[in-house]
């Protein structure tokens, strides 16, 4: 049974004020939620902060990006090793933001996703196809193209990102941030997809990755998203900046991690 993730990706928000009193105020709200894992993925000159409110909540957190360098002569960047002395869980690597705004790429995202798993942070790795791919009905092959960068490994390395448990967060890049979520039927499609490539290479592995979704989940659209059995949680973006809303998100993948329990 794979236990569901919820997390909220703050992105360029947030005030050491405001922060205060949202993160406390999570952390109060999801503490009897214990079927599905909460986490936060921050700016990074708020991760101190995170690191200081959300010590011995069991809540996780974590990076927005990460970079594929190690050290030496790479001004503004921040290494996994960075990260990891602060005691970050997670970081998002391949956001479509950070591929459309810095050029970033799949080969790149994988340098960093193996960077993060060297340091021993877990990375959500986010693919997704855009308008015109979707509309273009090439929304598999975009797909298999971002996820081939990572399948074409050395077996080794690939065994190490399996064992820290890589996220795959399926974000269609249409529905972020548009208020216009992927319908259920069609996110769940593109999870068993991408499930099935992962087989090709470990089918252990496939049975057990968390693939998330993210592209405007909300509280009026969690139950029917969660309800989709490839669905293992969310990658919550604008919704997550709302207290209530996201506790609400969590709360909702929560129970449908009972139901399923059941099933
Ligand atoms: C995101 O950017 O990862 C995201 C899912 O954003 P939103 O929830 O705002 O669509």
């Amino acid at each position: 049974m794979r236990k569901p993730l919820v997390v909220g990706n703050w992105k360029l928000n947030g005030r050491l004020a405001e922060n205060k009193n949202r993160i406390l105020a999570l952390a109060e709200a999801v503490k009897n939620i214990t079927q599905v894992e909460v986490g936060l993925c921050l700016p990074y000159v708020y991760l101190f902060q995170a690191q200081q409110l959300l010590a011995n909540t069991g809540m996780l957190w974590g990076a927005q990006n990460v970079s594929q360098f190690v050290q030496g002569a790479y001004t503004a960047c921040i290494s996994a090793e960075m990260l990891a002395e602060f005691g970050c869980h997670l970081v998002i690597v391949g956001h479509s933001e950070r591929r459309h705004y810095t050029a970033e790429n799949s080969q790149k995202a994988v340098i960093r996703i193996q960077r993060a798993v060297d340091a021993g942070i877990t990375p959500i790795y986010c693919i997704g196809e855009t308008q015109a791919e979707h509309a273009a009905g090439v929304a598999k092959k975009v797909i298999a193209a971002q996820l081939s960068a990572l399948l074409g490994l050395d077996e080794l390395s690939l065994q190490k990102i399996f064992a820290l448990g890589l996220v795959v967060a399926y974000e269609p890049v249409w529905a972020i941030g548009t208020g216009q979520a992927a319908i259920p039927a069609f996110v769940q499609e593109m999870h068993v997809f991408i499930r099935r490539l992962l087989a090709q290479y470990d089918s252990h592995f496939a049975a057990n990755v968390r693939i998330i979704y993210g592209g405007s989940v909300s509280l009026d659209n969690a139950q029917s998203l969660f309800a989709m059995p490839d669905v293992d949680g969310a990658l919550v973006g604008r919704a997550s900046l709302n207290v209530d809303t996201f506790a609400g998100i969590c709360a909702i993948a929560s129970q449908q991690a009972v139901v399923q329990s059941h099933v």
